[in-house]
């Protein structure tokens, strides 16, 4: 080796993509496991559904409801339901909760459309429902695209019915219409986030009237068809969960297959990453506890946010099993806050410094602080967990890449890594990039998603102390 090549060698960091990282021999596990995540992503569309999928999973793999005052040893799997909406899963490890426990926090709610309280009416010969976005959108993206109806509605007397309209091939779909181009001289002169506005965002359900006479009988007709098959009433609406996505399966992009086409990959890329594991692991040395929470597109506030005692509740428990203080374990504890990034898009590359921005396939993104302007709002981590995750991710052979999202100035974002830190609990943000993010349909590689997997695997086995 000459010289400089040897220093390049020495001092540069490495610059290549992820495949020219990666040990290619990794290639079928990493199909496998993106596999089933299509497929995870494909019958998990809300935070609700994501809860039920995960928790029938962890019980198929030994995991037991956690009921406080019952013993916990090292090997047991216990997890926590917070009411359907998000849920807690730990692995006890070798060493007491005391100690520290190892933790992976991902989201399982993502941008959508809800249904208002009332939300059915009848204009035009047409039966619309009218929409509240849930989390930052595009409007003008929901229009024109198939979507599907989930969720649950409770009935005055308690029962409920589960709804999930549009996944299956014979199933119809739910419609939000545009703007004809012939007509849209002056739409087409506002600025995007003008051209389709809030309250345009309703949802074409049914254009069929009853036979009779009198007004809203379209509407009475799609009642009468919600009325047979799922026994509700227009009242019922006022108790109901309703959520507009993106209809049909997730897949496979490009000629090679190497990225996913989904909705909600945010956070559900590092959801399931951060829980797959919890199912795969031997018994760890530190306890492994995996967050699987729910509100966080809208301020991580209410009863399933990550802002909820709930999870304080949960820990207590936990470690009054062993008597030991939560707060000696928060202090102990490390937190990968594991949310999606923004991947380097060369038709935006304006919007991003490239030369800390995470590219497609270049493995987990990991930010040091996200927030705004002058870091606002970050959870900026130390340098000493920055130095103690590269250690866990170079122990774990996760290929990873520094990530911040966008330009500084440009805008800006932020995750649950500041509730967990807030708590006493050394945090770090790192995740999948993701191309159009918050769209309908996002884009993730496979790569990615696989080292994301391994970031959180190498997270709970890691045995070396935080301090
Ligand atoms: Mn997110
Ligand atoms: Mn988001």
């Amino acid at each position: 080796m000459t010289d400089i090549e040897q220093l390049r060698k020495t001092l540069l960091r490495d610059t290549r993509g992820g495949y020219d990282r990666m040990d290619r021999a990794e290639i079928p596990a990493m199909e496998t496991y993106c596999r089933e995540y299509i497929r995870f992503i494909s019958e998990a569309k809300t935070e609700r559904e994501a809860v039920k999928w995960t928790v029938a999973a962890a019980e198929a793999a030994g995991y037991r409801p956690f009921t406080p005052g019952m013993a916990l040893n090292p090997g047991d799997k216990v997890y926590h339901n917070n009411r359907g909406k998000s849920v807690f899963f730990a692995h006890i490890g070798k060493k007491p909760l005391g100690e520290g426990v190892r933790i992976c926090a991902a989201h399982i709610d993502s941008p959508r459309l809800d249904l208002k309280p009332n939300p059915l009416y009848e204009d035009g010969e047409m039966a619309l429902l009218k929409t509240h976005y849930y989390g930052g959108i595009k409007k003008y993206q929901w229009t024109t695209v198939p979507l599907a109806l989930h969720g649950v509605v409770i009935r005055a007397d308690g029962s409920r019915a589960e709804v999930c309209i549009g996944e299956n091939p014979e199933d119809p779909v739910l419609y939000v219409t545009d703007l004809l181009i012939h007509l849209a001289a002056d739409q087409m002169k506002k600025p995007l986030s003008e051209g389709v506005t809030a309250e345009q965002l309703n949802l074409l359900v049914g254009s069929r009237p009853v036979a009779g006479e009198g007004a809203d009988r379209v509407k009475l007709g799609v009642l009468r068809i919600l009325h047979e098959q799922l026994g509700i009433t227009e009242e019922d609406f006022r108790s109901a969960e309703l959520c507009v996505v993106p209809a049909g399966p997730a897949r496979y992009v490009g000629f090679d297959r190497s990225m996913i086409l989904g909705y909600g990959h945010d956070d559900r890329v590092c959801a399931y990453a951060c829980f797959v594991p919890m199912l795969e692991q031997d018994t760890p040395e530190f306890t492994s506890v995996c967050l699987l929470a729910d509100k966080e597109e809208i301020g991580s506030v209410g009863v399933s946010g990550m802002k909820s005692q709930a999870f304080e509740t949960f820990m207590e428990d936990l470690c009054q099993a062993q008597g030991e203080n939560v707060r000696r374990c928060f202090e102990r504890a490390f937190c990968l806050s594991a949310d999606v990034t923004n991947a380097f898009d060369p038709d935006y590359a304006d919007t991003c410094d490239k030369r800390n921005s995470a590219v497609l396939g270049g493995g987990v993104g990991v930010c040091k602080y996200t927030g705004a302007r002058g870091k606002s709002g970050a959870s900026d981590a130390s340098a000493e967990a920055m130095g103690f995750l590269r250690g866990v991710l170079a122990r774990g052979e996760v290929l990873w890449q520094s990530a911040t999202l966008g330009k500084v100035d440009q805008g800006g974002g932020g995750t649950v890594a500041g509730y967990m830190a807030n708590r006493n609990i050394v945090t770090v943000d790192a995740g999948v990039p993701v191309l159009s993010m918050h769209a309908p349909l996002e884009v993730v590689s496979t790569l990615d998603a696989y080292m994301m997997k391994k970031a959180a695997a190498a997270v709970y086995r890691d045995s070396a102390p935080l301090d």
